[in-house]
């Protein structure tokens, strides 16, 4: 599904008066990409991806979804956060379920697509284990198998990854360019990693300090799976790093 904003900014009414988050940005994302938006903290990162969510609606200009306005959140446009925000009175297996339970999918297909999906995410052996008892990485991955059950045609992630280890992080690296590969969604990935977002991105957009620009865009032409540690990632991660510093550097 391709995702579009035309001429938005975002204005927040704050104690000190309008605090501009988001300056005038363009931005249009083709069906299937998978893109990540860079950018220092506060820069208006979570406000784009909302505004992309229909949880926050542009000051200025509009937001487009397969062609259509966003007027408000839809089952085809799921978003997944830091923490990962699973229900604690369910079990793994039902926090999977639980957006088809809630779309009135039979029981024997719920559980059908909940094992496939624990088992896409490497956690097919933990479907009885309480939310409490999993690891950060296993939350994550419950909540992205939770959020890929209901099959959206967009995942939009907001620093999923922030708060995990380097080798976890790794993995689950690993883990969605696998899923995205099989899935062809598209998806929009926000993160302050410059590393991150090139092992990740088809395209990294850098955007500036507050009020956040789109400041450069770099395509990335790398062979998929493509792990941290790989040398070739080295040259686009000094580039984009680059970006940020010049534009941090400015009054
Ligand atoms: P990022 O995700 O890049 O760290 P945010 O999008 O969360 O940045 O915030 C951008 C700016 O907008 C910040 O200065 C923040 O304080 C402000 N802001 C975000 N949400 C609100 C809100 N609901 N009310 C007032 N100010 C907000
Ligand atoms: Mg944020």
């Amino acid at each position: 599904m391709q995702l579009e904003l035309r001429g938005v900014r975002k204005t927040f009414q704050g104690r000190g008066g309008e605090v501009l988050a988001l300056g005038k940005l363009d931005l249009v994302i083709p069906d299937g990409e998978f893109v990540c938006i860079i950018g220092p903290s506060g820069c208006g990162k979570s406000t784009l991806l909302n505004i992309l969510a229909g949880l926050s609606a542009p000051s200025e200009g509009e937001a487009y979804a397969g062609g259509q306005p966003i007027c408000g959140p839809d089952p085809s446009r799921v978003m997944i956060f830091q923490d990962a925000a699973l229900f604690p009175w369910l079990n793994v297996q039902a926090n999977v379920e639980f957006g088809l339970k809630m779309q009135g999918c039979a029981k024997a297909e719920r559980r059908e697509r909940a094992r496939h999906l624990l088992a896409m995410v490497h956690l097919e052996q933990f479907a009885r284990a309480w939310v409490h008892e999993l690891s950060g990485g296993m939350k994550q991955r419950v909540a992205l198998a939770r959020a890929l059950a209901i099959d959206p045609a967009v995942l939009l992630l907001d620093e999923p990854f922030g708060a995990l280890d380097a080798i976890t992080r790794d993995l689950l690296h690993n883990e969605l360019q696998m899923i995205w590969m099989q899935t062809g969604k598209t998806v929009v990935f926000i993160t302050h990693n410059v590393r991150e977002a090139v092992v990740l991105g088809d395209r990294v957009v850098v955007m500036s300090p507050r009020p956040g620009r789109i400041v450069a865009q770099h395509i990335i032409t790398l062979p998929r799976p493509r792990q941290i540690e790989d040398v070739a990632t080295t040259q686009f991660t000094r580039r984009i790093l680059e970006d940020l510093q010049l534009k941090e550097a400015l009054p």
